[in-house]
């Protein structure tokens, strides 16, 4: 299955590039507008921290659409045409944008790719918290668990790298993306103290969760919650749990007390409920995750995104 989407993807690649090349050669960039940078970043959240870094130095735009799981994204021609277009790419890394690796290699382009979660150390499962005989990870996200930025203080680091990828590709925006990334890393500092302040208010006894995927892990690590199990055994959003290990998570969830099960948005809650039935857990559907929402929605920014899941989390344990 993978062998093949690799396949087709070196195909639209260099299809992709042909197309590139067969285009007029754009005009030399005039005006401010045209002149500042373009920068793609991989998940929409990633996009909106790097645009606060950027400021009005560059366009931020993000390659997965609103709501889409990076976890199982398949690229499309436009979206190497907007990377091969872009002077910077960033990318969240630790494998999660396994299907980027061929474009990057392969597009060529004069472009900085910046590794946001570069520098970060590994999560190892926190003792009891993964039931026996659950799945090994799938090769591709062999790295590790990528879902760093779901914790704010990992996310400063995040714009350290962002702040630092930009100067050395744009160096007369240097005061600018310093300036920029200290104010964004002081509200972070406010959302991690934001968090904290609400979490203090759930009983400690109370603060377990169990979610789809092994998305929590940095989250629960740096609240103090402890992970019960998860429906999808792995870092990535792809495994299926077999019947045994369903059976596992149940047993788990009804000696530990834990209380609810909160799921990703776009997760189907077939399973989720399965459990339900069986142990009385409460579903929490539509945490956002992997994708911020529209500017319209409930959580347009990564912020916003933070506060909303906490909000739920929060309101669910205490
Ligand atoms: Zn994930």
């Amino acid at each position: 299955m993978k062998k093949s989407f690799i396949i087709i993807n070196t195909f639209l690649v260099v299809f992709s590039l042909l197309l590139i090349g067969c285009q007029p050669t754009s005009p030399a960039p005039v005006g401010k507008e045209t002149a500042s940078l373009k920068v793609i970043a991989a998940e929409s959240f990633l996009a909106d921290v790097a645009q606060n870094v950027a400021g009005d130095r560059a366009k931020v735009d993000s390659l997965i659409p609103i709501g889409m799981d990076p976890h199982a994204f398949e690229p499309v021609p436009q979206d190497v045409a907007k990377i091969v277009n872009s002077s910077v790419v960033i990318i969240n890394g630790k494998g999660i944008e396994w299907w980027l690796n061929k474009i990057l290699t392969s597009s060529g382009g004069d472009h900085l790719v910046i590794t946001a979660c570069e520098g970060l150390a590994n999560r190892e499962p926190r003792e009891g918290e993964k039931a026996e005989g659950e799945a090994e990870e799938e090769p591709d996200h062999d790295e590790g668990d990528p879902h760093y930025w779901l914790d704010p203080i990992s996310m400063i680091h995040y714009v350290e790298n962002i702040r630092d990828g930009l100067i050395k590709v744009d160096p007369d925006g240097k005061d600018v993306y310093t300036k920029n990334a200290e104010i964004y890393i002081e509200k972070l500092k406010n959302l991690d103290a934001d968090i904290r302040k609400q979490v203090e208010t759930i009983p400690e006894d109370k603060r377990l969760i169990v979610t789809n995927h092994e998305s929590f892990g940095y989250f629960a690590d740096r609240y103090g919650f402890k992970i019960i199990g998860t429906i999808v055994p792995s870092v990535s959003t792809g495994a299926t749990p077999s019947a045994q290990q369903v059976a596992k998570l149940v047993d788990h969830i009804r000696s530990t007390g834990a209380s609810a099960i909160f799921l990703e948005t776009g997760t189907n809650p077939a399973l989720a409920e399965q459990i339900s039935k069986e142990t009385g857990v409460k579903v929490v559907t539509d945490l956002y995750t992997h994708s911020i929402t529209a500017a319209d929605g409930k959580a347009p920014t990564y912020i916003d995104m933070m506060k909303y899941n906490v909000k739920i989390i929060v309101d669910t344990l205490k």
